[in-house]
């Protein structure tokens, strides 16, 4: 049997999107070696509640050092790679980065290639007003050669206040989806040739029956890189 590395996975924020990346992990696991194989993985699943306080203070130091110290307690543990599930805690990606020795699998560059290999360089990008707003995921798409395009400032109010209020604390509602429809509409007016959704949480409300352009679940591509690294890919 080929050697599986052990994957290390910084969870919880929030929950329900860690239980995906389990999932599909396991899942693909399963599909590529056989019906009873599955992952190797450690989760540090973090408590949301300090995290998201400091997010929403600006105090990003404090959420980064919550993160270093799972990070490291997954590389003491035996995880072989680091992965974060949250796109907009990577605010703080080089904070964990240098606190380790093993590889930070960014969740950008898993969500850019996919957006490159479909030829869709310009993207609407879905996610919490941190990540719209600020640069630290955008950039790396951009450096990627795409152009990112972001809902606009009443779009962006209404995409982050359903995360947290709804997604992040397990509700998913019709109302809330077709929120989502009409902001992916507008991105495809302004010429978007693909969704980012840049959030890991809005994979469970929006599904691709649900949008006429391709979606890029940034959930499903980092637990395909991660279930790629594993198997030496
Ligand atoms: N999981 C979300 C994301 O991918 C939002 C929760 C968080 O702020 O970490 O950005």
């Amino acid at each position: 049997m080929p050697r599986q590395a052990v994957i290390g996975l910084i969870g919880g924020m929030s929950w329900e999107s860690s239980a995906e990346y389990y999932r599909l992990i396991n899942q693909q696991v399963r599909d590529r070696l056989g019906p009873l194989r599955s992952a190797k993985l450690l989760m540090y699943s973090v408590d949301f509640g300090p995290v998201e306080q400091a997010q929403h203070a600006g105090r990003w130091d404090d959420a980064a050092l919550i993160l270093v110290e799972a990070a490291r307690r997954l590389e003491a543990g035996g995880a072989e790679c680091v992965v974060l599930c949250t796109n907009t805690m990577h605010k703080v990606a080089g904070q964990i980065q240098a606190a380790i020795d093993i590889p930070f699998l960014h969740i950008a560059d898993s969500a850019g290639q996919a957006a490159v290999d479909a030829g869709a360089l310009k993207v609407g990008l879905l996610g919490t007003a941190f990540t719209m707003e600020q640069d630290f995921l955008k950039a790396r798409l951009t450096s990627m050669g795409l152009t990112v395009l972001v809902p606009d400032a009443e779009e962006r109010q209404a995409v982050h206040r359903i995360i947290y209020d709804e997604l992040c604390v397990g509700v998913i509602s019709e109302a809330s989806r077709q929120v989502y429809q009409k902001v992916i509409e507008s991105l495809t007016r302004r010429g978007a040739q693909a969704i980012i959704l840049g959030c890991t949480e809005i994979g469970l409300l929006i599904k691709p029956e649900h949008s006429a352009l391709p979606l890029l679940d940034t959930t499903v591509l980092h637990a395909q890189a991660a279930v790629a690294f594993a198997l030496g890919e």
